[in-house]
């Protein structure tokens, strides 16, 4: 029995939902966690991969150890100095923007980046190279339900908070599994139903997973008709008088419109098209028009759209016009999918964006981050480079130099291939991260060790805008650096010094503090000291100068009803409601979507190193239903091809009636490292992004199916 010598508080670093987490240390240096009862988003629950976090550390197996670069694609990486590769890439990137100019280079981040990374990444390019040209894999799963809230409520802002959960009576889950991806937002929903039997969950999905299972209702519907869907219920409400006029007419604009547009179709003609029955539409509606709390919860079902935009803002309108928005229990709830997507679109870290959600296009904006920011250039007027518009630009030779950072878009990215492609053609590529079984690693001109988990101190912020504070507790192994630490020194190599000159994470978080003073996010009130004993803050939370300390933090956002916009007032905005994802037609007839499984996480360079982790799935698997599977004389455990426009996957079937016809189911986690024969789910993704967001349309792609057969 080892005696205990330590025991630190710190927050999970896979997904969105931000559990607390005890982390205690023996003597002998082994690591064990458990959840952190005081933590208000989890109150010591933890799901199968928060518990097994200890062991993404203590296996030091794959994890990058020194700076490595090669002088071409044709060597070997070999082992140099921090200062070699740091001098090295930065005489590039100053080579490449003396002769091409700013937007020759970019930035591709990763929402899990803790706040005070992102924000320096965003500073040096933004404000000292001159270019926009940095994005985020959140792109890549939230941009859709940014703008949806900017355009509706005025600016990118979760309005509810996790105690909302206990408050309600209805929940609409739409395109969404937290059963599986969310696991300890859906123990609070599973026990309130416990607690309360009246309490009705909803679950619209074209497949049925874990979630909807434990639905009192799933909607299996067509994919691609989630509008079409909340339109029908949109109608019943008006039909039923569920609305709530006062609020409508009081604070917001647009309901004339909405009412023409979801009058347009019938409940019998919406209910077809989704592929479900009117009664079940009509059931929904009912439940929601009558509870007293209505939470909707959406991701990525809702998000990875080419209309991902639309989507959100159609169900946001079912809490517009019913008035369930900034009371207990109500409000639209889009879930984040990574831990720290939000911290990172607080301090601008992506291609449209400045700190405190200030927006690039705006010559205020720009003005007060010059000002601040002190730096040689300009910002740059124009958006820059969104993520899949990076790698293109690169396979275009239109980029030059990508700086890749803990993130692994040679497996995530859509149309995987011409990704690949891209970085084999670009002129230098450089890849920070902790691990070498991400698949990018392998197309590095340089190398960059970075600090893990428990081996930097920083701030991440949840999906109910819940700011946590992450001490270091472990040294980095090797020569290993805080990812901050990396971004500065850099900096420090291209002639900033004198505005990258920090000592710690803790200046660069004040200095991004100062940038929210007196904006929709102020949080002037917060420090890491601050944050190091209060544990963790919602934002808003202001420093209120005429009493000298900070104010009280937000729950939740709207209970007096005045939202962002520039009226105050929130837009109920309608759209058609079509879909135009890329047609299934006689070649590719079935649409595929993808998604996770409960025990991994994205690409795998964490949780594919834990055994326990791998038991649950342990290996890739096409969804597909009997009789789809019948069509084609398909087994389940049979070998097939999964065939699309633009590469091939091969896979064991499994035949399952929870998936609706002519729909099958890819899991995204597994790239060539990990299983070298399947291809990349990604292979089949298509690059259509909507045109509002650019988030990609990962949920609808045409593939045809057939048996394996050996050549
Ligand atoms: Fe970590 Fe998310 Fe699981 Fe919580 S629910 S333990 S944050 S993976």
């Amino acid at each position: 029995m080892h005696q205990a010598t330590n025991r630190h508080k710190t927050t999970c670093c896979y997904c969105g939902v931000g559990c607390g987490i005890v982390v205690q240390q023996e003597s002998n240096g082994q690591l064990t966690v458990e959840g952190d009862k005081s933590h208000p988003s989890s109150r010591g629950m933890l799901c199968s991969k928060g518990m097994n976090l200890h062991y993404t550390v203590m296996d030091q197996s794959d994890r990058l150890l020194y700076p490595q670069m090669r002088m071409n694609r044709s060597m070997p990486l070999q082992r140099v100095s921090w200062d070699a590769a740091l001098e090295r890439t930065a005489a590039v990137f100053k080579t490449l923007v003396e002769k091409h100019g700013p937007d020759s280079v970019a930035f591709y981040v990763s929402g899990q980046c803790l706040t005070e990374e992102y924000y320096l990444v965003n500073k040096l390019i933004k404000g000292f190279i001159g270019s926009n040209n940095i994005d985020t894999n959140s792109r890549l799963c939230m941009s859709s339900a940014v703008v949806g809230y900017k355009l509706s409520l005025g600016e990118d802002a979760v309005p509810v908070c996790y105690d909302d959960i206990e408050e309600a009576d209805v929940f609409f889950v739409q395109g969404a599994n937290p059963a599986w991806c969310h696991p300890i937002i859906w123990r609070r929903i599973e026990a309130r139903k416990e607690a309360n039997p009246n309490v009705k969950i909803i679950s619209v999905d074209p497949r049925l997973t874990d979630t909807g299972r434990a639905s009192d209702l799933h909607l299996p519907i067509r994919p691609g008709t989630d509008i079409t869907l909340n339109y029908a219920i949109g109608r019943v409400l008006i039909e039923e008088k569920y609305l709530d006029e006062e609020f409508i007419i009081d604070h917001t604009d647009g309901f004339t419109e909405y009412r023409e547009q979801v009058m347009a179709r019938t409940v019998e003609e919406a209910a077809d098209l989704c592929g479900i029955t009117a009664a079940d539409i009509r059931q929904a509606a009912e439940w929601i028009g009558r509870s007293k709390g209505f939470l909707s919860l959406w991701t990525m079902g809702m998000n990875q759209s080419v209309v991902g935009v639309s989507k959100n803002l159609s169900l946001i309108n079912l809490h517009l016009i019913t008035g369930r928005i900034g009371t207990p229990g109500n409000g639209p709830f889009s879930l984040t999918g990574q831990p720290n997507a939000m911290g990172g679109r607080e301090v601008g870290g992506l291609a449209n964006i400045l700190p405190a959600h200030r927006d690039v296009t705006n010559a205020a904006h720009r003005t007060e981050m010059e000002k601040f920011w002190q730096g040689p250039v300009k910002i740059a007027e124009k958006p820059g480079l969104t993520a899949t518009e990076m790698f293109q630009a690169m396979d275009d030779d239109k980029l030059k130099a990508i700086w890749i950072i803990n993130t692994n878009p040679l497996v995530s990215m859509p149309d995987v291939n011409s990704v690949e492609r891209a970085l084999k053609k670009g002129r230098f590529v450089v890849v920070q991260d902790v691990s070498s079984r991400a698949d990018t690693v392998a197309m590095a001109d340089v190398v960059l060790p970075a600090a893990a988990w428990l081996e930097k101190e920083g701030t991440m912020t949840n999906a109910e805008r819940r700011i946590t504070y992450l001490p270091k507790i472990l040294e980095a192994p090797g020569e290993a650096l805080p990812d901050a630490e990396i971004i500065w020194r850099f900096a420090q190599k291209m002639g900033f010094g004198d505005r990258f000159n920090y000592k710690n994470a803790a200046e660069v978080y004040d200095e991004y503090v100062q940038t929210t003073t007196d904006t929709t996010l102020d949080i002037t009130g917060l420090s890491h000291e601050i944050l190091r004993r209060q544990r963790s803050v919602q934002w808003p939370q202001r420093m209120d100068a005429a009493v000298g300390k900070a104010s009280v933090a937000t729950p939740r956002l709207f209970a007096d009803r005045k939202f962002f916009t520039p009226n105050q007032r929130a837009q109920i905005r309608t759209a058609p409601d079509g879909n135009a994802s890329e047609p299934t037609d006689t070649d590719f007839p079935l649409v595929l979507t993808t998604g996770r499984v409960r025990d991994q996480w994205h690409t795998m360079t964490k949780t594919g190193r834990v055994a326990k982790l791998n038991q649950h799935i342990p290996e890739p698997f096409l969804q597909i239903n009997p009789q789809d599977a019948a069509e084609r004389d398909i087994n389940t455990g049979q070998l097939v091809t999964v065939q699309g426009r633009r590469g091939e996957v091969r896979v064991k079937a499994q035949l399952s009636d929870d998936v609706r016809q002519g729909v099958c189911f890819l899991p995204m986690h597994w790239g060539k490292i990990l299983h070298s024969t399947l291809g990349r789910t990604n292979n089949l993704t298509n690059s259509l992004v909507d045109p509002r967001s650019k988030e990609p349309d990962y949920k609808f792609t045409a593939v045809q199916v057939e048996l394996y057969q050996k050549p």
